[in-house]
């Protein structure tokens, strides 16, 4: 099932203020609501739908996460270890299942269970976690990486239906969940005999043991934008393992690391370098050529005077944002060496220097001495 987009659900633009974004919802849920519109299939997906974009669209944090990494970006993570977090979510419905919970809360959190007609549920596919580790000018300037990963995808030999004599699972009934405890409190799991699909399979197809899914190794190009820093995350949209029974596909997510570089050090969108000076370069001011993160290098005019450990800004050669043309800057820290070999004549050049410079000329002149 494929879900849409949350602001084109609340009927808001990518921009809409929180005030924007409640008064609109509060709209579609008065007009939607269960309680005013009883039995009525339609405006209850409605409502829920408006209501999972606004729970996500009026939480600054989930907003944010939403904008960057979609659907995925709410959705999964908090599961943490082995790469499948819709199992996460399959745990915080079989919590608020049972007592008329379940569907709504299941929906909220994302788990993407849709309820199929006949009252069998599809099962999502899961999410992947994919590592890759890309070079530091790679991440500036935007790259092309193949990557080679396995995952689940339909079973072509059963057209993904798991094989033949299907029929309603006699535990549970097609529900999926078997309840157990008595009185007020009481306890839905995951029916064990279904694996919670709430139907059997009497002749499993052989080739997917009756899952309907297969493990398939698959290449992909993919595009990743310049900009991207260490810890970023790109989410490839259905990507994942695939869903059974209707259920919506999982997502592959990038998770990129980015190998530190010689010279340049980032910080945000800006980025910053050392660059050695000689003391006359210094003392006279110097045009000289730096490197920048596109792999061109620039004229920098080093005024005269300069002390070491100035830093001077080169503005817009920073990291490109991965969203929008804006740039960071880049920052020039002087270095000034002092040479360690001096020729005759450079030494007695030094010292006709010396013997010229006054106390004066120095910006920090030294007090403490006598
Ligand atoms: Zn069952
Ligand atoms: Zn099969």
């Amino acid at each position: 099932m494929a879900k849409r987009d949350y602001y084109e659900v609340l009927g808001v633009s990518k921009t809409a203020t929180e005030e924007e974004i409640k008064k609109a919802y509060r709209k579609i849920a008065l007009q939607n609501h269960p309680d005013t519109h009883p039995n009525d299939k339609d405006a209850e997906e409605r409502f829920k739908e408006a209501s999972e974009a606004y729970e996500v669209l009026s939480d600054p944090k989930k907003r944010s996460a939403y904008d960057q990494f979609g659907f995925s970006g709410v959705n999964d993570f908090q599961g943490g270890a082995a790469g499948n977090y819709s199992n996460v979510y399959r745990d915080f419905s079989d919590i608020f299942g049972g007592a008329g919970f379940s569907d709504f809360f299941s929906s909220f959190f994302g788990g993407g269970r849709a309820q199929q007609r006949g009252g069998s549920y599809g099962e999502p596919g899961a999410s992947l976690r994919y590592d890759i580790t890309i070079d530091f000018t790679d991440a500036v300037n935007g790259c092309k990486k193949e990557i080679s990963f396995s995952h689940k995808v339909k079973c072509d030999s059963c057209g993904g239906t798991g094989g033949t004599g299907r029929k309603t699972c006699p535990t549970c009934h097609g529900t999926g969940r078997v309840t157990s405890g008595n009185g007020f409190f009481q306890m839905a799991s995951t029916c064990r005999n279904c694996g919670g699909s709430g139907y059997v399979i009497e002749n499993p197809c052989a080739s997917c043991h009756g899952t309907g899914t297969v493990s398939k190794r698959e290449k992909l190009m993919v595009n990743i934008p310049a900009g991207v820093d260490n810890g970023s995350r790109l989410t490839l949209r259905g990507k994942g393992d695939a869903g059974t029974n209707g259920g919506a596909d999982g997502d592959l997510v990038l998770f990129i690391s980015v190998r530190p570089d010689r010279y340049f050090v980032r910080e945000g969108n800006d980025v910053y370098l050392q660059i050695p000076v000689s003391i006359t370069q210094a003392a006279l001011g110097a045009s000289i050529l730096i490197p920048t993160v596109d792999g061109v290098n620039i004229k920098m005019d080093v005024p005269s005077g300069i002390q070491s450990g100035t830093m001077l800004r080169v503005k817009g050669r920073g990291i490109p944002s991965p969203r929008g043309s804006s740039r960071g800057d880049m920052y020039v820290r002087i270095m000034v060496e002092t040479p360690r070999r001096l020729s005759m004549k450079a030494k007695s050049l030094m010292k006709e220097l010396a013997g010229e410079l006054k106390e004066s000329d120095s910006p920090t002149p030294m007090e403490f001495q006598d």
